[in-house]
């Protein structure tokens, strides 16, 4: 059984972003409602935290109802931030399973399709060591959750030892646990940062050929659309309005043209324009980009430093965190990381030839 799909109302992708479900899960749709956002992605924990709260059955039944009734979906649930299915220590790695698979079967209960989430990171053990381990806990997940819910890999932007920001790495994790159950949410923000080039068309058309051959197009059921505010390659995972950052509307335009990408669902999860997360503006810039329609007016990007003082409490403490890590000189050379990441790929090459990072 796969799971169920809200019929298609548009000729092209259903277009949506991350909401909260601050209150009851249910508040989710008031909030789609509020933006018009035809898809969803929420929290089915609080991110930064392993303990969990039960969703009252009540809850539950009105996310349904409202759901059926708006229209909106499908939807997705994002993973916990703390799973590392990568880890080498054994107790972090239960608790990442438990996550997921908690995860899992609340999706099933809100007529969810999937869950997304970051496989983790190696921290220096490498990709081959960890991938057993990897693929037999995403097995251990799937055997553990209802069967109507798919178990979807993000792509990660290539900071440090994190595993999954190459196609190769997720088709080969895809293949060592051989389940249809398994997909593919792309992240456009972590695809550019880890070095696949979204504003050259001959370069994007090679990276999805290459996405076909290691993933296959048809695992792609989810993308997270997001503008970069770092450059090509750099390896940091800093998303940004669509249309003011590295990105652009050029590049945005190439991904939501492509034929892999229209049968996918399409969240937001930008700091907004006001800096209070996704807005109907964001919204808007993909719905006419997939429309063939004229783009909305787009305000002027503000230099960073005005940004951080215009934003709301949530996005002023991320982008605090941001500033923090970020590092005064200059971004991490590109060349550099590609070739320790080659020296680590021992099996398959085949991720470096359409990557520039
Ligand atoms: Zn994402």
């Amino acid at each position: 059984m796969s799971p169920a799909k809200t019929s298609q109302a548009t000729d092209g992708p259903r277009i949506g972003a991350h909401v909260s479900t601050a209150g009851h899960i249910d508040v989710a749709l008031d909030h789609a409602k509020e933006l018009g956002a035809e898809a969803m992605q929420i929290f089915g924990a609080a991110p930064q935290m392993w303990r969990r709260k039960t969703h009252p059955e009540p809850d539950i039944a009105a996310f349904r109802e409202k759901a059926a009734a708006q229209g909106v979906g499908p939807n997705f649930i994002h993973g916990v931030y703390l799973t590392n299915l990568a880890t080498a220590d054994s107790e972090h790695l239960q608790k990442g399973i438990d996550s997921l698979t908690a995860d899992m079967r609340l999706a099933s209960a809100l007529g969810v399709a999937g869950v997304i989430f970051h496989v983790g990171s190696h921290k220096g053990m490498g990709f081959d060591h960890s991938l057993p381990q990897i693929a037999k806990a995403m097995r251990q997940v799937l055997d553990d959750s209802p069967d109507d819910v798919w178990l979807c890999i993000e792509n990660n932007a290539g900071t440090g030892d994190s595993v999954c920001s190459s196609f190769d790495e997720i088709g080969r994790v895809m293949e060592a646990i051989g389940s249809d159950r398994v997909k593919v949410c792309f992240d456009t923000c972590h695809a550019f940062s880890a070095g696949y080039d979204l504003t050259e068309i001959e370069g994007f058309e090679l990276a999805m050929t290459e996405f076909d051959k290691e993933i296959g197009a048809a695992n792609l059921v989810a993308v997270h659309a997001n503008d970069s505010k770092t450059a090509l390659g750099s390896g940091r995972d800093r998303h940004e309005n669509i249309g003011w950052g590295t990105i652009g509307i050029t590049g945005m335009r190439h991904v939501i043209a492509h034929p892999a990408f229209r049968n996918a669902t399409w969240m937001l999860e930008v700091p907004g324009f006001e800096g209070g997360g996704p807005d109907q503006l964001n919204l808007k810039i993909l719905r006419a980009l997939r429309d063939g329609k004229r783009l909305p007016r787009i305000p002027k990007a503000p230099p960073p430093e005005e940004r951080k003082s215009a934003r709301g409490k949530s996005a002023k403490k991320s982008s605090a965190k941001a500033a923090a890590k970020a590092k005064p000189a200059k971004a991490k050379k590109p060349a550099t990381k590609a070739k320790k990441k080659g020296a680590q790929r021992s099996t398959s090459q085949t991720g470096s030839r359409t990557r520039k990072g």
